[in-house]
């Protein structure tokens, strides 16, 4: 039978970057520990139908989800904080809805009717809403509104809130999450710019029943009072969110001012037990207490920017507590490696990550690294791009190939060792049509990797369009560059690994897309223990 599912809606006010995506995931990793199965959504106010075609200036990383969706990057979180997949139904945009209601109009759905924002567009975002609990059953599903309450984008799905909190009376919870700003020169926390941005939900009809309060001090009891008594909620229901040290901190703390149990209250579902954090728990110790240290190069095109490979970033800390070791990352921008400073610039790297990427900035440095991790054998991860690049550096310096690159790059290439996949060349249009989500491989009984995996047959997420060239298979393999990764269906190579190299491993996927704290990715963990090893032997032949 059909559960009454609840529903949780996360809006944002006075800035954004307040961390949404992250309180969104610890509510859901709250109630998952209690029991409760639980989604998380992302609506997104933005026209682009989706991030795919965004640049990372802008986005920040594109995460993939299993079934090729190419979605916002909190939808990574949602997945490392639940350990839960997602897919596309969990990342809805402006553009979707419109374009859905539009295609809708054209076929005549609505014939004779004048199609409006109200009740056309809310009536969709409403709808996405509620498909997802119907698609699985939830308990819970959690839908956080992109962007600030008072923008014009945002107006529908406020709208549609407003709506679904009437519809649904009590099986609907609304949480707020504002800035409670220091004033250093006064000395105060102030108040203000919640009330206002509460006020400003009000006006668009919506009263949130819980007001999570972002801030860098502890926030007084009389603090709390004051801001109940203007924003009509309950004392208990205004949550401190101080700055944490860590994300992975904040279910805990989260935890600990009592907004899970607010929320069961406001929905009215019994909470007698208390959620089962151990294995959360036991994990931040880990992570806050490394017995080693590793520093791990991360070589990339848009290494300046935070969010730009934050799968990478996480599945590094993940792997780290795994091992029990602090992971320092170094970022490199590879437009600024040579041939004169990649040695000075590499130096002291217990590991090299060489990124995924588009487009030739940077490539040189990017190839230039790989030469450097295959000779002084440090461990390598190249991951998408980063295996290409690999698969590019070999065919140069070791099959003596010159010239050799991926078409991508070089059209008239003497030696295409990378090359458009055959599917991708009849492709006009950009959105969405790469090689996306995940793809089975058949991972080679007695190489490195199947020891990783420890299975014959793995699933990884894919987002590119280029491919190992297969003429140049033979080569690759008797020079020591072997294939132990086959899509069999597409005959597709999705895994290098480099004979008599202590660690050296190229992946035409993404695992960064899969890794989480109840799983950290195996590729991961397995790279920071010979990360370790390194570091130790270098220890060993120093003294
Ligand atoms: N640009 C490359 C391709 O399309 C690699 C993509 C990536 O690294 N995700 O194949």
């Amino acid at each position: 039978m059909a559960k009454t599912t609840k529903y949780i809606f996360v809006t944002g006010g006075v800035t954004s970057s307040l961390g949404k995506g992250i309180i969104s995931s610890s509510i859901a990793k709250l109630l998952k520990a209690r029991g409760f199965s639980v989604t998380i959504q992302k609506l997104d106010p933005y026209i682009n139908i989706d991030p795919g075609t965004l640049n990372p200036y802008e986005h920040g990383e594109c995460f993939v989800t299993e079934d090729g969706a190419e979605t916002d990057l909190d939808l990574g979180h949602y997945e490392r904080f639940s350990n839960v997949p997602t897919s596309q139904a969990n990342n809805i945009t402006t553009g979707i809805i419109y374009q859905t209601v539009i295609n809708k109009e054209r076929r005549g759905d609505f014939l004779g009717e004048t199609v409006q924002v109200i009740p056309h567009i809310t009536d969709e975002i409403k709808y996405r809403i509620k498909l997802l609990a119907h698609q699985g059953n939830y308990d819970f599903v959690i839908t956080e509104i992109g962007g600030t309450v008072g923008d014009i984008e945002s107006l529908p799905y406020i709208e549609a809130v407003r709506q679904m909190r009437w519809e649904l009376g009590r099986n609907c919870v609304v949480v707020h999450l504002t800035l409670v700003p220091y004033l250093a020169a006064a000395g105060e926390l102030k108040s203000k710019p919640t009330q206002h941005s509460v006020k400003t939900l009000l006006e668009q009809g919506v009263q949130p029943d819980i007001i999570v309060c972002r801030t860098e001090k502890h926030l007084p009891e009389s603090f709390k009072t004051k801001i109940a008594l203007f924003c009509n909620v309950a004392p208990s229901a205004v949550i401190e969110s101080i700055d944490a040290e860590t994300i992975y901190d904040v279910p805990v703390l989260m935890h600990k001012e009592k907004l899970d149990v607010e929320i069961l209250k406001k929905v009215k579902v019994p909470c007698n037990t208390e959620p089962d954090l151990v294995d959360w728990e036991e994990f931040l110790f880990k992570l806050k207490n490394p017995s080693s240290e590793v520093t791990i190069g991360l070589v990339g095109k848009y290494v300046e920017l935070k969010d730009a490979y934050k799968s990478i970033n996480e599945s590094f800390v993940h792997a780290g507590a795994m091992n029990e070791c602090k992971v320092h990352v170094r970022s490199l921008q590879s437009e600024f490696i040579d041939e004169s400073n990649v040695a000075e610039k590499l130096a002291g790297l217990d590991g090299i990550l060489v990124a995924p990427g588009f487009g030739d900035r940077g490539i040189d440095g990017k190839i230039l690294s790989i030469k450097y991790a295959r000779e002084k054998k440090v461990p390598f991860l190249g991951i998408c791009l980063g295996m290409q690049c690999a698969v590019i550096e070999f065919g140069r310096n070791i099959l003596g190939l010159t010239g050799a690159h991926s078409t991508e790059f070089n059209k008239t290439t003497p030696f295409p060792v990378i090359d458009m996949m055959e599917t991708q060349k009849k492709i006009a249009g950009l959105g969405g049509t790469m090689r996306l989500g995940g793809y089975r491989c058949k991972v080679k009984k007695g190489s490195k990797v199947f020891d990783i995996y420890k299975d014959e047959y793995i699933t990884e997420r894919h987002r590119h369009r280029y491919e190992f060239n297969n003429d140049y298979l033979d080569a690759y393999q008797k020079a020591g560059m072997i294939p132990v990764g086959l899509n069999e269906k597409d005959n597709l190579i999705e895994i290098m690994e480099l004979k008599g190299h202590p660690w050296f491993i190229g992946v035409q996927f993404h695992p960064e897309f899969k890794s989480t704290v109840a799983n950290p990715h195996p590729l991961f963990v397995s790279f920071i223990k010979a990360a370790k090893t390194y570091a130790a032997n270098q220890v060993k032949k120093s003294k």
